[in-house]
C-alpha cells in the first residue's frame, strides 16, 4: 500500500539493513508495538524461522525465535524471545497425537506447554509463549500475530467469517474462536495446507496472524490488513452517521471539566473503599472524549453488560465493567452513591453467579468479585488494578474495548465472547499457574502514601525508602520544583509503568510531585483532591515539612517568626491531618498517620524557644489526633535529633553558628560538606550511640510506622536520636 491513514508505517531499510537477524526480529516487533492501533500493551506476538549453528553439532539448523512469555512487543528486547528447535517443536505434533485424551482446552493440550521447555535452542532462559504453536506451525519464515482494534471489531461480529471473505476476499482464511495452544496451531496448520494462496487467518473473537518469508513483506502484509480493515470499518461508520449516531446516539450530556473533577474527587476515594474490601486497589481515571461518547450514549448499558472479547482484554477488564444509570444533569453525588452501591452488589452477586454457573471440578477458587472497571454517564472511565501500571492497562484495553464496539456496531452487530469460553481462559489453570509463579508482592504494594516535605532531607529519603517497599508516593512540597525533583528521581529509577492510558494527572507513575502550603487549609484540601484524582484515594501521610527558625543576634525571636514556626510545625500538621481525615472516613480503609516532632519537644534549651515549644506541641498532636482519628487511622510521630547531613535546615550559616557556639575549630574558608561533617560528629558524641544520625535513619523510623509491623501502636513518638538521655521520653 503506498500511504496508510489508520496505522504508522516505521520501516527504515537503512536500520534494519545494519541488524543480525534476531535484531531485526526485535526491530519489527518494537515498530509494531510502538502503534497502539496494531496491538495492545503485553498483546500479540512475532516470530522469525532463522537458521542457526546448532552448538551440539555445529551443524546449521532452523529456530524459531518467537516472543516469549510475558513482556510487551514496544519494549521487547532480544531476551524477551525464547528460541526453540523447529523440527523438535514440530515433532511434538506424534507426541501429541500418540495421546489418547487430546483435544481442545484437554489435559493433553495443556501438557505441550510444558514441553516446549525440551526443545529449547542454546539454552535460552525465556519461558514460550502458550502462542507458540501458532508461529511454528505456520509455513512463513516470519510470522505477526496481532490485537488491532480494527481486525478484533471484525472478529467480534455476529457475522465475522462473512465479513471477512467480503473485506479480504481469499487473502484471509477464518477460523472461529479457540483457545489459544496446541489445537489452534493445528488448525491454523491445516488452513494454510489446504489454501496455499491464503496469507493471513481472522482470529474469531481475538485477533489476526499474517505470514510471509521476507520480514519487511510480513510486517507490511500486517500493516495492509489493519489498514484495509480500518478503512472498511471508517466508511460504514461515515456512512451510519459517524460520531453523532455512534452507539445508538447521545443519552447524557458530559459534565464540564471543573465539575467532573470535582465529582471524580468527591467520589473516587469512598469508590475506592468500596471496591478494596478484600485487597486495596489504585485508580486511573480516563475522561477523553472517546471514553465519554461511549458512557453517555443510549447503548452504552446495553454494550457493557455484553462485556469484552478479545481474551487480553478482559484479564484485566473482567467479563464485563460496571455501567451505572446516573443522569448528570439531574442527578447529585448522594444519588451517584446509592446507584454505584446496588450497582456493585449487583456486580458482585453475578460475579458469583458466573464462577458458580461455569467452574469446573479442578477450577482455581473464586477470585476478587469486585469490578476493575466501572463506567459513569458524564463522567467517564475509572479503572483498578494492583498498582498504577496495571491500573493503566486496565483502562487502556477498556478503550480498545470501545473501539472494538464502535467498529462492530459500524459494520455489523457487537458479540461478546461466550461465558464458559471467558470463564476457561480466565480460570485456566495455566493462567492461575503463572500467577502462582509471580514473586511475593511488596510489604506497601496496593498503597498510596503522601510525603509532605518530600522536597529534600528526611521528607526526600523517606520517599525513597518508601517506594522500595513497592508504596506509591505522593511527593508533596511547598516548592514545587522540588517535589517534581523527586518525583522524577524515583519514576527515572522504577520507571513510569506500561499501559497507555489515564487522563492528565492520572496517566502518571508510581511517583507523582505536587506543591501544597501546610498552613493554608483551601491548598491541602486541592492537593488531596488531586491525589485522589492521580489514583483514587491515599492510605498514608508522612508530614515531614518543618521549620527552625533562629532568634535574632540579641536572642530574640520577633512575633512574626514565633507564629511562623507554630504555623508550620504545628497547625500544617494538624490541617493536613483534619483535611486527610475527611477522605480517610470517605474510603474506609485503615491508614496512618506520622507526624515530624523532634528530641527538643521534650529538652529546654536556650537559642530555640518556638522550635522546641511548636515541636512539644506537636508531640500532643499526636495524641489528640490518635484520639480524633481513632480506630481508622493510627497516629504516631517521629522525633529526630539533629540529623545535619542532608537536611534544609542545616544551611552553612547554621552549622557555622553551631560550630562557633561549641568551640569546634573551623576555617571561614572550609568546604560545606567538611563543616557538616564536623558537626555531624560532634552531636554524634554526645550520644549514647556515637554515630552520626542520617536522613536514612529517619526514614527507616517513617517506614516502620506506614507499615503493619507496629500495627498496634498509636498515639506514640518514637525518638531517633542516636539516644539522647535527656531527652528520654516519659
Ligand atoms: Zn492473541
Amino acid at each position: 500500500m503506498s500511504s496508510y491513514r489508520y496505522v504508522n508505517f516505521l520501516w527504515n531499510d537503512a536500520e534494519a539493513a545494519a541488524l543480525d537477524p534476531v535484531g531485526r526480529l526485535v526491530y519489527r516487533s518494537n515498530l509494531l508495538g510502538s502503534d497502539q492501533r496494531i496491538t495492545n500493551t503485553g498483546g500479540g506476538n512475532t516470530s522469525s524461522k532463522l537458521t542457526e549453528k546448532d552448538p551440539l553439532t555445529g551443524q546449521p539448523i532452523e529456530v524459531l525465535w518467537v516472543k516469549g512469555s510475558g513482556g510487551d512487543l514496544r519494549t521487547s528486547k532480544r531476551e524477551n524471545f525464547s528460541s526453540l528447535y523447529q523440527d523438535k517443536l514440530l515433532g511434538l505434533q506424534q507426541v501429541y497425537a500418540a495421546r489418547s485424551d487430546k483435544g481442545l482446552k484437554s489435559q493433553a493440550e495443556d501438557d505441550m506447554v510444558g514441553m516446549y521447555a525440551h526443545t529449547t535452542f542454546n539454552l535460552n532462559p525465556r519461558a514460550s509463549s502458550i502462542d507458540t504453536p501458532l508461529h511454528s506451525f505456520l509455513p512463513g519464515k516470519h510470522v505477526d500475530h496481532m490485537h488491532p482494534n480494527a481486525i478484533i471489531a471484525i472478529a467480534a461480529s455476529a457475522n465475522c467469517e462473512k465479513l471477512t471473505q467480503e473485506i479480504f476476499g481469499g487473502e484471509m482464511a477464518y477460523v472461529p474462536w479457540m483457545r489459544p495452544g496446541f489445537e489452534l496451531g493445528l488448525a491454523m496448520q491445516d488452513i494454510a495446507k489446504k489454501n496455499p494462496s491464503v496469507k493471513a487467518i481472522m482470529m474469531g473473537q481475538h485477533g489476526f496472524i499474517s505470514w510471509d518469508d521476507d520480514d519487511k513483506t510480513c510486517y507490511t502484509r500486517t500493516l495492509d490488513f489493519i489498514e484495509k480493515a480500518a478503512a472498511y470499518i471508517e466508511t460504514k461508520y461515515a456512512e451510519k452517521g459517524g460520531d453523532k449516531t455512534a452507539f445508538g446516539g447521545q443519552k447524557y450530556q458530559t459534565l464540564p471539566e471543573g465539575d467532573r473533577r470535582a465529582m471524580f474527587a468527591a467520589i473516587l476515594p469512598w469508590l475506592r473503599g468500596q471496591v478494596s474490601q478484600q485487597k486495596r486497589f489504585i485508580g486511573t481515571v480516563q475522561d477523553d472524549e472517546k471514553i465519554l461518547r461511549f458512557v453517555n450514549s443510549k447503548d452504552a448499558a446495553r454494550l457493557a453488560e455484553l462485556g469484552t472479547s478479545c481474551p487480553d482484554h478482559f484479564l484485566r477488564t473482567k467479563i464485563k465493567p460496571l455501567y451505572v444509570d446516573w443522569n448528570p444533569a439531574k442527578e447529585d453525588l448522594g444519588a451517584l452513591k446509592s446507584k454505584l452501591h446496588a450497582g456493585l452488589e449487583q456486580y458482585r452477586k453475578d460475579y458469583a453467579d458466573y464462577y458458580s454457573r461455569c467452574k469446573r471440578p479442578n477450577s482455581p477458587a473464586m477470585r476478587d468479585p469486585n469490578p476493575t472497571v466501572i463506567l459513569i454517564p458524564g463522567l467517564g472511565m475509572i479503572a483498578w488494578g494492583k498498582d498504577k501500571s496495571e491500573s493503566r492497562v486496565t483502562a487502556e484495553f477498556y478503550n480498545c474495548a470501545v473501539e472494538v464496539m464502535r467498529g462492530a456496531e459500524a459494520i455489523d452487530r457487537y458479540i461478546a465472547l461466550p461465558q464458559q469460553e471467558a470463564f476457561d481462559i480466565e480460570y485456566w489453570l495455566l493462567e492461575e499457574a503463572k500467577l502462582k509463579r509471580m514473586p511475593a508482592e511488596k510489604e506497601l504494594a496496593r498503597q498510596v502514601v503522601v510525603v509532605v516535605g518530600a522536597g529534600s532531607g528526611i521528607g526526600k529519603e523517606t520517599a525513597h525508602r518508601l517506594v522500595k517497599e513497592g508504596a506509591h508516593i505522593v511527593c508533596v512540597d511547598l516548592n514545587t520544583e522540588a517535589a517534581n525533583a523527586t518525583a522524577k528521581e524515583i519514576t527515572d529509577k522504577y520507571g513510569l509503568g506500561i499501559g497507555v492510558a489515564g487522563t492528565g494527572l492520572s496517566s502518571c507513575g508510581p511517583a507523582l510531585g505536587l506543591a501544597a502550603n501546610i498552613t493554608d487549609r483551601v491548598s491541602v484540601r486541592a492537593m488531596l483532591d488531586q491525589v485522589a484524582l492521580a489514583y483514587g484515594g491515599f492510605d498514608s501521610i508522612c508530614v515531614t515539612a518543618g521549620i527552625f527558625v533562629p532568634s535574632d543576634t540579641t536572642g530574640h525571636i520577633p512575633d512574626e517568626k514565633w507564629a511562623q514556626t507554630f504555623a508550620i510545625n504545628v497547625t500544617g500538621s494538624y490541617i493536613v491531618g483534619d483535611e486527610a481525615a475527611k477522605t480517610w472516613r470517605e474510603q474506609g480503609l485503615r491508614g496512618n498517620l506520622v507526624l515530624t516532632t523532634s528530641a527538643n519537644a521534650v529538652v529546654a534549651k536556650k537559642g530555640s524557644v518556638a522550635y522546641d515549644t511548636s515541636k512539644a506541641a506537636a508531640n500532643h498532636l499526636v495524641r489528640e489526633l490518635a484520639i480524633e482519628l481513632a480506630p481508622l487511622v493510627r497516629v504516631n510521630g517521629v522525633a529526630p535529633a539533629t540529623v545535619v547531613q542532608g537536611s534544609a535546615m542545616f544551611p552553612r550559616e547554621r552549622v557555622i553558628g553551631s560550630l562557633a557556639k561549641y568551640n569546634i575549630a573551623y576555617t571561614e574558608d572550609e568546604a560545606t560538606e567538611s563543616l557538616v561533617r564536623k558537626l555531624a560528629q560532634f552531636y554524634a558524641d554526645r550520644t549514647l550511640t556515637k554515630a552520626p544520625i542520617t536522613p536514612a535513619d529517619q526514614a527507616e523510623a517513617y517506614f516502620l510506622l506506614v507499615s503493619a509491623r507496629l500495627s498496634k501502636t498509636t498515639g506514640q513518638v518514637v525518638t531517633v536520636d542516636g539516644g539522647l538521655h535527656e531527652a528520654f521520653l516519659r
